[in-house]
């Protein structure tokens, strides 16, 4: 059975998407942390990120670093963040955070509302940085 982000990679549902590649594709968490708060999954439907093969793991990782600049570029910011969770979709998923501080990355934080404009904003800015 497709996950709802396996969904999203198809496109029969809509995402704010922010780049992807052959085997990646990333796109802005609908219930961000922070505005920026990205996902980048693997195109492959691999429920838990320890189960990814070894290169697969490696690659997500690199793919995660051209979206973490791009974030870092358009989102003031000391850092970004960087967090698996996974216990609610399980469809592998890195999460990217722009933060300032440690307890900007708990996920027990209220989220960050944002209009579908600030969306959209926010996400085409990002995505016009991404240099993969
Ligand atoms: P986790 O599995 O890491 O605990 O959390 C899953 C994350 O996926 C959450 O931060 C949640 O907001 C996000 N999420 C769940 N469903 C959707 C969706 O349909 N679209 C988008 N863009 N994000 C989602």
């Amino acid at each position: 059975m497709d996950t709802i982000f396996t969904k999203i990679i198809k496109g029969e549902i809509p995402c704010y998407k922010i780049a992807e590649n052959d085997k990646f594709f990333a796109f802005l968490d609908i219930n961000p942390l922070a505005k920026g708060h990205t996902l980048v999954v693997p195109k492959l439907q691999v429920d838990y990120i320890f189960k990814l093969e070894d290169e697969m793991l490696a690659e997500m990782m690199v793919f995660a670093k051209r979206i973490a600049a791009a974030i870092e570029a358009n989102v003031p910011c000391e850092r970004i963040g960087i967090a698996v969770i996974g216990l609610e979709v399980p469809h592998t998923h890195i999460h990217l955070v722009p933060i300032n501080k440690v307890g900007d990355l708990n996920f027990a934080n209220p989220k960050c509302k944002l209009s579908e404009e600030e969306f959209k904003e926010i996400a085409a800015k990002i995505a016009q940085s991404v240099k993969l």
